[in-house]
């Protein structure tokens, strides 16, 4: 089972220096768990990914490279500009508001450096290696933003959720058969909830 998010303490000192301890993998896609990041969006707004050293092991961490890469400059701004758009757009398509074209211009641009797949020959055996070019962070930058075009151009957008507890801000995709799933992970915020309704239910028992 995925560990759910550990909660930030009332006195973290932020900024961060890194924010390796406060990552977590319960939004279902890469696309959101990058957007899980920005932690506490409806209140503190704490940057979790915080510098070269935080990108390079977030993106190796998330299964995106292998190993240690070099992050070049101003890739870490890059990753957050297309985290805020991805959360930009998911906000919009739960809201039911219009999808400013200004976040998805942002996530079509990385499609674009996507680039294909290029099929080599090797010593007389074809191989299939990624698109030359463009570096390991970037292509693995693109490969969020593909996952977040396919989550937001398709039926898909219908099961991205926000967490239903009060003090939860992570965003994730409901993969579940019925579609009905409300918590960021049943372990976290759904067994806080169960037993928050379950005092609830006792309180009006006793105090009645
Ligand atoms: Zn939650």
């Amino acid at each position: 089972m995925i560990p759910p998010a550990r909660d930030l303490p009332e006195d973290l000192e932020v900024p961060l220096r890194t924010g390796r301890d406060w990552w977590y993998w319960t939004a279902g896609r890469p696309a959101l768990d990058l957007v899980n990041t920005l932690r506490e969006r409806w209140r503190r707004r704490v940057e979790c990914l915080c510098g070269p050293e935080d990108l390079a092991e977030w993106l190796r961490r998330a299964g995106l490279v292998t190993g240690w890469v070099p992050v070049p400059p101003g890739a870490v701004e890059e990753a957050r500009e297309l985290r805020e758009a991805i959360d930009t757009a998911a906000s919009a398509v739960i809201a039911g508001t219009p999808v400013p074209a200004a976040s998805v211009a942002v996530i079509g641009r990385w499609l674009d450096g996507a680039g294909p797949p290029v099929l080599v020959v090797d010593d007389g055996v074809p191989v299939l290696r990624e698109h030359p070019g463009a570096d390991p962070v970037h292509r693995a930058l693109s490969a969020v933003a593909l996952d977040a075009a396919r989550m937001l151009g398709t039926a898909e957008r219908d099961r991205i959720r926000v967490c239903a507890a009060p003090d939860c801000s992570a965003r994730f995709h409901d993969g579940s058969p019925a579609g009905r799933r409300r918590w960021c992970s049943m372990a976290g915020c759904g067994n806080r909830a169960k037993v928050r309704s379950h005092r609830a239910r006792r309180g009006t028992r006793t105090g009645g």
